[in-house]
């Protein structure tokens, strides 16, 4: 209850009790004025007329006892009239003390006046009769007598006094009791009045204050953002306020609760119609306990469907449910978070499952394999893994997977149908433009009526993503879907594309695991080259070392026993061997440069025909049995270079070509332009170097596996040395070779672009 009321209704019943002790002891107060008049009435009378009639009978009583004394002489009336004598005074002093009036005063005063007049005859008969003298005492009684009978009869009229005014006091009491009762009749009605005032104020206060609290009660449940339904003990919705109405998209007051799932458009999970038994109001009625959080769904007149959370709370009195408190929320976007959330948290562990299993092992199959089999599982019916070849655009199948192996051959026939390049076809785009592609029932827009497009082949969705890495584009991710119910959607995207990364990531790591395999096989290849090349270079510059000494010893001898001719022979081929070691060393020098960046190229203008031409010449003259072949252009092409250095490149092909061709075979030696670059390439018909080490011939250390350092000298750097120059000229070289037939190697260098001055110089 609010103070207020509380306030008012003790005013109220400290009011009217202050008015009922004032009308009781108003009350009292007559009543008590009342009995006192009364009383006093009775009492003032009666002692006084007792008192008079005393008197007046003690004045009688005197006369007759003096009367008796006259006539007997008895001292007995002597007596008597002694006793009436005081029985007067005694009585004269009780009604002097009781007499109030003016009236009744002057009455006494008669009497004693009376007395007073008869005393001295009774007196005087008495002393008289005593005396004997009877005449005297005879007159003496007469005057008293004659004193007597004119006298009033004063206690009669007092008396009558008495009973008059006795009358008259009663007339005055009635008259007065007629007055109180009106008076009480008036204050009576005046409560009862005053009474009625302050019940129908506390009443119109009681009802402004409740008004108040339904009022405030109202606005709060209007204000509320929550949906609240007051539902009778019928059933029937009797309020609902304005955030229910807009929940609810209606207000449908006085619908009864069976009629509620319909009109309200009222829905379970699965998008059933809800039984009105269900209603969490129809269970609290039936129950009378309070149903919380049931939730439901509500087909609006909007047609949107939105989640709502509903409770229930009965309303008792005396232990019957007379009413249901319904309140609803929506809970639309509160289950979309949870929904997003959980869809988040699978995405989460799917990618963490999925990162997992494709970083547990490195063989690039493997991991292409369990790629597609990890992506059609978490997406999709089928996934394909394509790769990028490094060197070309060719894109080449890794891995395809689809989860019913019976259909794997369909996803197969799909992928090969189509241009599998970069840049072209749906795959190829995604793979150059690095843009993911999702298409919806991608079969469907084909016009084509082939065989795979038939109902099996149908796609409902196919979505191409890009497999990238931070260093490169690796190729691309295929997840294709026949089963609208696995269709790929915007939604699905994110993960994707994060699964697309792992993907990328894990091949990337099982590339890197394989470079680095491969490098580190390099690695050991050319420490055992570098111990080979040391046993090489070791034999290589002893060999030249010993047959210098050898034939120096011999010339020094036969030029001793003055064999000049022979020892001028021996000197030569110590010459040679000198000149050999001086190449070996020469090249380890070159290699020592190139390693250390310290291989420096001249530039200056060569005329390049002429030579090619000399150099040609002479390593013809230095190598006589061999039949050099000539096709060099008569024009004045000029290159900018290091004359030494490309002299070097051109001797080191001639010298190879001599060296691994049979005596008297042919070398070519051959110079044409195209496009702006010069060509020269050097052929010969010796022994030629398999396929398998075409692409190796230009590696350090490398010698052919059939070139035995016992019959072909050389530490396998010639062609390492001849590859660096040319590039730093700007240019390329290359080899073409077919075992046991021959070897043609080919090396372009830029044209230089020289002003006619320099071209005739
Ligand atoms: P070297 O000749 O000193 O061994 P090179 O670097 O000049 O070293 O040559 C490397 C290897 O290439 C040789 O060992 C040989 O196996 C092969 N080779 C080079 N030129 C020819 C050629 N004209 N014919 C056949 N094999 C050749």
């Amino acid at each position: 209850m609010s103070s207020s009321i509380r306030r008012t209704l003790w005013s109220a019943f400290a009011f009217l009790t202050v008015l009922v002790i004032t009308g009781l002891a108003l009350n009292l107060a007559v009543l008590q004025s009342e009995s006192r008049q009364e009383s006093r009435v009775v009492r003032g009378y009666g002692p006084l007329i007792e008192a008079t009639q005393t008197m007046d009978e003690s004045i009688g009583e005197m006369i007759s006892s003096a009367r008796g004394y006259t006539i007997s002489r008895r001292s007995e009336f002597q007596q008597q009239h002694a006793d009436a004598v005081r029985e007067f005074k005694k009585a004269r002093a009780t009604a002097e003390g009781v007499a109030s009036s003016v009236s009744d005063q002057t009455t006494i005063r008669r009497l004693v006046e009376l007395y007073n007049d008869i005393l001295p005859h009774t007196s005087a008969q008495i002393e008289f009769a005593d005396q004997g003298r009877l005449a005297e005492a005879q007159e003496e009684m007469s005057s008293a007598a004659a004193i007597r009978r004119k006298a009033p009869d004063y206690a009669g009229m007092l008396a009558d006094n008495e009973r008059r005014l006795q009358l008259a006091a009663g007339e005055t009491l009635a008259a007065r009791r007629q007055w109180l009762t009106l008076l009480l009749i008036v204050t009576s009605l005046g409560v009862i009045i005053v009474a009625a005032y302050a019940v129908s104020r506390i009443e119109q206060s009681l009802v402004r204050s409740i008004n108040r609290q339904v009022h405030r009660t109202q606005e709060m449940i209007a204000g509320m953002p929550d949906g609240v339904m007051l539902v009778d003990g019928e059933g029937r919705v009797i309020f609902i306020n304005p955030a229910g109405q807009q929940l609810l998209g209606r207000s449908a007051i006085g619908v009864p609760i069976e009629q509620q799932p319909e009109s309200y458009g009222l829905e379970v999970e699965g998008g059933r119609t809800m039984d009105p038994r269900e209603l969490p109001a129809a269970q609290a009625l039936a129950t009378g306990k309070p149903v919380r959080d049931t939730t439901m769904f509500v087909r609006r007149e909007d047609d949107k469907r939105i989640a709502i959370s509903m409770s229930a709370m009965p309303l008792q009195e005396e232990n019957r449910t007379t009413g249901v408190i319904v309140t609803f929320r929506d809970i639309t976007e509160r289950r979309r978070l949870e929904e997003e959330m959980q869809l988040q948290a699978e995405r989460a562990q799917t990618i963490a499952d999925a990162g997992a299993f494709f970083a547990s092992n490195i063989d690039p199959v493997w991991v292409t394999q369990a790629i597609a089999e990890r992506v059609a599982e978490a997406l999709g019916d089928w996934a394909a893994v394509i790769l990028k070849s490094p060197e070309s655009s060719e894109l080449r199948v890794a891995a395809i997977y689809h989860r019913e192996m019976a259909s794997l051959g369909l996803a197969w026939s799909y992928i090969y149908r189509q241009p599998l390049t970069v840049g072209e076809g749906i795959i190829g785009q995604v793979v150059a433009s690095g843009y993911p592609s999702l298409t919806s029932n991608p079969s469907g827009t084909s016009s084509s009526p082939d065989a795979y497009h038939s109902v099996q082949m149908r796609l409902s969705s196919l979505l191409i993503l890009p497999l990238r890495t931070r260093r490169e584009m690796l190729g691309a991710l295929v997840v294709a879907a026949h089963d609208p119910e696995r269709q790929m959607n915007d939604q699905k995207l994110p993960l994707a594309e994060v699964l697309a990364e792992r993907a990328a990531l894990a091949i990337e790591n099982a590339k890197l695991y394989t470079e680095q395999v491969e490098a580190r096989r390099k690695v050991e290849d050319l420490s055992r080259l570098k111990d080979e090349f040391l046993s090489i270079a070791s034999h290589e510059l002893r060999t030249p070392v010993t047959s210098i000494k050898g034939y120096t010893q011999l010339a020094k001898t036969l030029i001793k026993e003055n064999d000049l001719a022979t020892s001028e022979e021996y000197l030569d081929v110590a010459l040679d061997q000198i000149d050999r070691m001086s190449r070996l060393i020469l090249e380890l020098l070159d290699v020592s440069r190139i390693e250390t960046g310290r291989l420096d190229i001249r530039r200056e203008p060569i005329q390049w025909s002429t030579f090619v031409r000399d150099v040609v010449h002479r390593h013809h003259t230095a190598v006589s049995d061999r039949r050099f072949h000539l096709d060099v252009p008569d024009d004045d092409k000029v290159v900018n270079g290091d004359r030494d250095r490309l002299e070097q490149v051109l001797g080191n092909l001639l010298e190879n070509a001599v060296k691994y061709s049979p005596d008297g075979s042919d070398i070519m030696v051959h110079v044409d332009s195209d496009d702006g670059r010069i060509v020269t390439s050097v052929r010969d018909r010796g022994i030629g170097i398999p396929s398998d080490e075409l692409n190796q011939v230009f590696e350090r250390f490398h010698r052919g596996r059939q070139v035995s350092s016992t019959n072909y000298g050389g530490l396998g750097l010639g062609l390492y040395i001849t590859k660096q120059i040319i590039e730093r000229h700007g240019g390329t070289i290359w080899v073409e070779s077919r075992e046991g037939q021959g070897t043609s190697f080919y090396f372009s260098i830029p044209e230089a672009l020289m002003p006619a001055a320099a071209k005739t110089a």
